[in-house]
């Protein structure tokens, strides 16, 4: 059975007070319907980013309940594959992002999808990479905005988190509550202007739950790699929570003491940076499959 989430079901925060837009059991596959993060709102380069309605920004679809999913547990996200629509947004806007500082005018720039490629200019064609911008389940407790990344996943603006990656994810409340949204066509480390190229279309991932296990910060693995995530108001806490988490699955998969395995970061470890724009910002450890290969 294949289940899909439509856009009419979505959020503007991860909570456990959402009420699930589906149920299912641990093992489904289904398909996220996911705005861009402007909900779609901007539709050409005439428009001013200023009049578009900010209440509805970075909408995520869900949240998707998983049956067996128990508090303490991890939620195991493989993303099957990403469908993209056929124009992408980017915007530049006065005080956004790294060089906002000096953007006297907010400009908005729409690049169709043709063949694979995002069309940036009249010479600039770029590879499409389509990433999930959005994606995570309810904290604790509270509401955190959707555009806000954390332990429990949200605006991680990971562009790594492509078709072929598996994320996981602590859960925090029962059912997990799985919500995504904010797909880029492409994007690049940092995000530093604060869009990537912003775009709508579908996601399909299969859900599943590991039992009497568990994380305190999303993790995640492609064929070559493993790596932990984290996110921070400061970027070196962020770098520091990252390479813990990554040193103490070392530590344990390798049966490695402390400094052994913190040597072994040292020599093969990278960090790298996810995005630098949100209200927290987002690393991740990475480390080769050859080394370490399973990340939980
Ligand atoms: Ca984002
Ligand atoms: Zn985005």
């Amino acid at each position: 059975m294949e289940y899909r989430i439509k856009t009419d079901n979505c959020v503007y925060s991860m909570s456990a007070k959402n009420k699930p837009a589906l149920t299912v059991p641990m093992g489904s596959t289904v398909i996220f319907h996911t705005f861009d993060c402007f909900q779609n709102q901007i539709k050409n380069d005439k428009q001013e980013i200023e009049n578009i309605s900010w209440d509805n920004i970075n909408p995520a679809t869900g949240p998707l309940f998983i049956e067996e999913a128990k508090e303490g547990d991890i939620l195991k996200v493989e993303i099957v594959n990403i469908s993209i629509a056929d124009q992408g947004v980017m915007a530049a806007i006065p005080q956004a992002g790294l060089l906002g500082d000096k953007v006297k005018k907010s400009e908005i720039k729409i690049l169709p999808i043709i063949e694979n490629k995002a069309i940036f200019n009249d010479n600039i064609q770029i590879p499409v990479n389509p990433m999930i911008g959005v994606i995570g389940v309810a904290p604790k407790s509270g509401e955190i905005p959707c555009g806000e990344p954390d332990s429990h996943g949200g605006n991680m603006d990971n562009a790594k988190i492509v078709a072929g990656t598996t994320l996981y994810f602590p859960v925090n409340i029962e059912g997990a509550l799985l919500s995504m949204g904010d797909l880029h066509a492409c994007m690049g480390d940092g995000e530093i202007m604060v869009t990537g190229v912003e775009i709508s279309g579908s996601v399909k991932v299969r859900v599943d739950v590991i039992k009497e296990r568990s994380i305190d910060n999303p993790a995640m693995e492609d064929k070559e790699f493993i790596y932990t995530i984290a996110s921070d108001e400061d970027l070196l806490t962020a770098v520091k929570t990252a390479t813990q988490e990554m040193h103490k699955i070392v530590m344990n998969k390798l049966e490695m003491s402390y400094n052994e395995a913190g040597m072994l970061l040292s020599a093969v470890g990278d960090i790298e940076i996810c995005q630098v724009v949100d209200p927290k910002l987002t690393v991740r450890y990475k480390m080769p499959k050859s080394i370490v290969s399973e990340v939980v």
